[in-house]
């Protein structure tokens, strides 16, 4: 058994979709960044090259690659799936926390946990917190996400 976490966060701005765990976001801002900005993606990623102990995403997707420009996250994160069960490495549970302000998460977690399945994740658990009003989470600047991913060597 391995474990690995994972964090990331991207700040929010008018004219970009809110994509969460390769999940649309009916929202009236989006994350920005060099690709999706897929901030619930990014921290499992995350999670499983530190579980496999191979580095970070931005030495496998470098962000200054034009390749990877607007890059659908969960095509990374099958990618790295794959990468792990190459190795022997399966992808047994991974559990995370996104934390946003708003929008309201809760109506969105299931059809998230599903997506995030589809890329070969066995089980997943999403949760959604506030930041109760503080910081640059609270004014409504930016998301945060944390993950833990347990991967098993079959
Ligand atoms: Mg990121």
């Amino acid at each position: 058994m391995r474990t690995g976490f994972g964090l990331d966060s991207h700040s929010l701005a008018h004219g970009r979709r809110l994509i969460l765990g390769g999940v649309e976001i009916p929202f009236e801002r989006g994350l920005a960044g060099h690709s999706d900005a897929d901030v619930l993606v990014h921290a499992i990623i995350d999670a499983i090259l530190g579980a496999m102990g191979l580095g970070d995403i931005g030495s496998h997707f470098p962000d200054t690659d034009p390749a990877y420009k607007d890059a659908d996250s969960m095509k990374l994160l099958r990618e790295i799936v794959q990468k792990a069960g190459a190795v022997g490495y399966e992808i047994s549970w991974v559990d995370a926390t996104v934390v946003c302000e708003q929008p309201k998460l809760a109506p969105h977690i299931q059809a998230i946990c599903k997506s995030l399945v589809s890329a070969g994740i066995r089980g997943v658990n999403v949760k959604a917190k506030t930041n109760e009003g503080m910081g640059f989470i609270g004014r409504g600047e930016g998301i945060v996400a944390f993950a833990v991913a347990t991967l098993k060597k079959l």
